[in-house]
């Protein structure tokens, strides 16, 4: 047996890296720092699936399963690489060679989360920070359509509630939580302040708070409105959590951008800062690797051998709709069911590569199925932490498996012998 300390975890966007697990011949088995999400995710590696690729459900060799890969590739008109978000710096580069070999889509698994965003990022701009900072300086921290106690279990105690700083010595007792959301979560439940707001009203909620703290109380603004407004004018440090509630709203893109306005201008009284609460492990390492390969974050089309961006054009969901994708290659498979009916219909109906670990694609029918190592857990790489903080993952474990990255470059050196 051995033990392994700080060990980092990518199963949620926090990428924790302070685990510390045993590895014996189970496997790895999490000893201290694993939460309710992480303990059955480092669990799945102590189960015997079978780590053989599959060719239309039949058992085959590794080399039969890339050799087809490649054939169904070299005859495809328009294909899709889709995922990435449970992937590494290493694998999502080798994505990127070979959807430019190839003339293919790429996108990522940030089109069906946070996708809204980044077009709002890239309209407004942000006013960022690291967790680190947060954990050192922010004694308002809100939660905006985000629940984490659910989606990131320790994001509270890690970094945002209740460490004790420098700054703030009294750790919980020095912060004030409030969390604002159409129903009262587990995290409401844990916090100061709770903010209902109704369904489908957050940009006109953030639009009197904009008014308010620019000095204009038009009279519609509620008491518990003017109170939030002053708490945030009036903290030394603030910060919003943003998650899906608002960026997948109707028009997310646009509550997202009059939420990062709303920011900007509160760093007019205080400090203000703005963060997505990203899901996967590594969709912010995803963004990361596209943009520095391609110049854009997601939904890259080299269909005419430079990057082109357009998301609804080029988003892996609205192409399957749209029928324009003749073949895909999945790098992870866990977004798949975030598509609509119609987008997995399609799916269904074209051939697939599906790469991902043993235990994803266990009960899965996909036309060739490879099983990929996991980073962190077979392969060394590196995940970037929601906040945009690159974190290196370790080998804790011996595989036979290829790593997505190897698979990935494999199929891209069959296309350019
Ligand atoms: S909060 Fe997320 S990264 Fe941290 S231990 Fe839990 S699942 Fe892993």
């Amino acid at each position: 047996m051995q033990r392994f300390t700080d060990v980092a975890c990518t199963a949620c966007g926090c990428v924790c890296d302070d685990l510390v697990v045993d590895v014996d011949e189970h496997g790895v088995v999490p000893v201290a720092g694993a939460c309710r999400l992480a303990q059955p995710w480092f669990e799945q590696f102590q189960k015997p699936f079978s780590s053989t690729p599959q060719i239309k459900g039949r058992n085959c060799s590794h080399e039969q399963a890339m050799e087809e890969a490649a054939r169904i590739l070299r005859s495809s008109h328009a294909p899709l690489i889709y995922g990435l978000s449970q992937s590494s710096t290493g694998g999502q580069r080798a994505a990127v060679e070979l959807a430019d070999q190839l003339g293919a889509v790429i996108d990522t698994t940030a089109s069906v989360c946070h996708g809204p965003s980044i077009v709002a990022i890239q309209q407004v701009g942000e006013s960022t920070c690291t967790l680190g900072e947060i954990k050192q300086r922010a004694d308002l921290v809100i939660f905006w359509g985000a629940n984490p106690a659910v989606s990131h279990p320790r994001h509270l105690e890690r970094y945002s509630a209740d460490p004790a700083s420098e700054f703030l010595p009294n750790g919980r007792g020095d912060r004030t939580v409030v969390v604002i959301d159409v129903e009262e979560t587990e995290t409401a439940r844990a916090a100061d302040l709770f903010h209902r707001v109704e369904p489908g009203q957050d940009f006109e909620l953030i639009w009197r708070l904009r008014s308010l703290i620019a000095g204009h109380d038009n009279g519609d603004a509620t008491s518990a409105e003017r109170q939030l407004a002053e708490l945030m004018k009036n903290c030394r440090y603030g910060v919003i959590f943003f998650g899906l509630g608002i960026a997948q709203s109707h028009l997310g893109h646009g509550t997202v951008s009059g939420l990062l306005r709303l920011v900007a201008e509160l760093n007019a009284h205080t400090r203000f800062t703005a963060r997505r609460m990203r899901i996967p492990g590594d969709v912010s390492g995803a963004d990361s690797v596209l943009c520095w390969q391609t110049g854009y974050p997601f939904a890259v089309d080299f269909s005419r051998k430079y990057p082109r961006y357009n998301p609804d054009e080029f988003t892996a969901n609205e192409l399957l709709e749209r029928h324009d994708v003749d073949v895909c290659l999945l790098v992870g498979i866990e977004s798949v069911s975030e598509f609509s009916d119609d987008a997995r219909d399609w799916l269904s109906s074209i051939p697939v590569i599906a790469l991902d670990t043993p235990a994803a694609l266990w009960d899965t029918q996909y036309h060739v199925q490879i099983p990929t190592a996991t980073y962190g857990i077979h392969e060394p790489g590196t995940a970037y932490r929601m906040d945009e903080t690159p974190i290196p993952l370790r080998k804790l474990v011996d595989t036979t498996l290829p790593s997505d990255e190897q698979v990935l470059a494999d199929l891209c050196r069959r296309f350019t012998l």
